[in-house]
């Protein structure tokens, strides 16, 4: 669903929509999306200024950055969101955007995808680093095995000195 200036110049929008695993293109990112994703939103024109708010859920399936395990990581979150349109960068290139309002972005032509609004909503909401459990003991690097399952009779190795945390920063 588009978000389009000409409609939103004449009343607000409120929009319910459901994305089925597979139809968001989430750009390569290391996860899929394992559940259907419901976004209810609301957007107004403020001035040339779009805002979107509202909330979007979902589930997505991942694997851990130590063991290669499975992760689920359930997505729920609010947003408001603020749209300036594209050539106002170029005008405005000299005013500082307040800390307030730092989640600012931009749209170009006449409107927003809604599909764009939760793509970019579920990329924000995923940890920089996945693990199956913080305490997640990861692979043997000797033999492969699962930590968390088995203990391996391995030697340890040089990864596993107390010095070897100096050599990786
Ligand atoms: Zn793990
Ligand atoms: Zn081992």
């Amino acid at each position: 669903m588009r978000i389009t200036l000409a409609e939103l110049e004449l009343h607000r929008i409120t929009a319910s929509e459901r994305y089925a695993p597979g139809s968001l293109d989430f750009h390569g990112a290391e996860f899929r999306q394992a559940a259907p994703l419901k976004l209810d939103a609301t957007a107004e024109l403020l001035g040339a200024e779009i805002r979107i708010r509202g909330h979007l859920a979902t589930r997505l399936d991942a694997s851990c950055d130590r063991c290669l395990g499975a992760v689920e990581i359930p997505v729920s979150s609010d947003f408001d969101l603020f749209y300036r349109p594209m050539e106002s960068i170029a005008k405005e290139e000299e005013i500082e955007i307040p800390a307030s309002e730092l989640e600012v972005g931009f749209y170009s032509g006449d409107g927003i995808e809604l599909a764009d609004v939760a793509t970019e909503q579920v990329l924000l909401s995923v940890p920089m680093k996945v693990v199956c459990d913080s305490e997640c003991r990861g692979l043997c690097p000797v033999c492969g095995a699962n930590r968390n399952l088995t203990l391996c009779n391995c030697a340890p190795s040089q990864h596993d000195s107390p010095f070897a945390s100096l050599k990786e920063e």
